[in-house]
């Protein structure tokens, strides 16, 4: 995703940090004390220790919401490896989705389609998990699981983390039957392809989906989209999303505010543009829930590991949207 007003200028910012950073690194493992001897070339390149999560509240506590689990599943994402668009590497996680969301009992769906990008015709897919309700109409979720093309880009918190909150509330809900049906969606295709953040380069998969539910006539029956994205962080304070259903938002911040999360779920706002605008621009009441400037130290670049990822982050995000969703479903 992007600020909408200002995606290049933003990659940008982000292109310049990396340059920075790797800079960096190379000064932390040179030999700045000449009484020491260099150290092995390994130890330039070893992975760092293994994180330890911090503490994710209990599982009742959360409504059910296993945050410790969520964390674990960013960690089996990111264990992939770099996840773009069209690569074998998202195939394999395509792959783990899918197969994950069945164990769950979700009944799952695959639309793999192509779209024409600026690296040429890439391959994608969404899945669409579909849980039954009682009376017509469709809550529906979403977040996307492909990374930024970057070198050595894991998307621990973009979009690994989001992903991770999504398998967890399916987990929670495919057992459950409510009075609406809720739909959970796995996009593909999400990241631009390029560098920056310029339309039509970018929401493949929620633009594939939206249009989709067009032409089926389910997008009518859609009466509420929250996306989530970058919900992972240590650091999490989300802003309301300006281009936002505001009514929507109002549910979600209301609800956090219910929950005491008041300090995570702020009131102040700012715009991004997201997957959500593809449902937005259809006139599906649309939320997009997602701690952007939260992230800016790590954004698009090879920090966005699991240094920076917090199990107690995903529980309350995790919180927030199965309660949020109680409330969609009592109206
Ligand atoms: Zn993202």
């Amino acid at each position: 995703m992007s600020k909408s007003f200002s995606g290049t200028a933003i990659s940008g910012c982000a292109l310049l940090l990396l340059s920075v950073l790797s800079c960096a690194g190379c000064k932390a493992s040179g030999t700045s004390d000449p009484a020491k001897p260099a150290p092995p070339f390994m130890s330039k390149v070893a992975a760092p220790p293994p994180q330890i999560p911090d503490d994710a509240p209990p599982a009742e506590k959360t409504a059910g919401f296993d945050g410790k689990r969520a964390y674990d599943l960013v960690a089996k994402q990111v264990s992939f490896g770099p996840r773009p668009s069209g690569s074998p590497v998202i195939a394999q996680l395509q792959n783990f989705l899918e197969s994950e969301l069945k164990s769950y009992g979700c009944t799952v769906e695959a639309d793999s389609f192509s779209s024409d990008t600026p690296a040429g015709r890439i391959a994608m897919k969404n899945l669409l998990v579909k849980i039954p309700g009682d009376k017509p109409g469709v809550i529906l979720l979403g977040t996307h699981y492909d990374t930024k093309r970057l070198d050595n880009f894991v998307g621990a918190d973009d979009a690994g983390s989001s992903t991770a909150v999504m398998l967890e509330l399916a987990r929670q809900l495919c057992a459950k039957r409510g009075r609406y049906a809720v739909w959970i969606a796995f996009f593909d295709g999400e990241e631009a392809i390029r560098p920056q953040w310029e339309d039509p380069d970018n929401r493949y998969g929620s633009r594939q989906m939206a249009a989709r539910f067009a032409n089926s006539g389910d997008l009518k029956s859609i009466r509420a989209f929250l996306l989530a994205d970058i919900v992972g962080g240590k650091n999490l304070r989300i802003k309301r999303e300006s281009d936002s259903t505001q009514s929507l938002v109002d549910v979600i911040w209301s609800t956090a505010a219910r929950l005491g999360y008041s300090q995570y779920f702020v009131n102040e706002s700012s715009p991004v543009s997201d997957d959500h605008d593809s449902f937005l621009k259809r006139n599906v009441p649309s939320a997009d829930v997602i701690a952007l400037d939260a992230a800016a130290d790590y954004w698009h670049t090879p920090q966005d590991n699991m240094s920076i990822i917090s199990a107690k982050s995903l529980a309350i995000v995790g919180h927030v949207f199965l309660e949020s969703i109680k409330q969609l479903q009592s109206r």
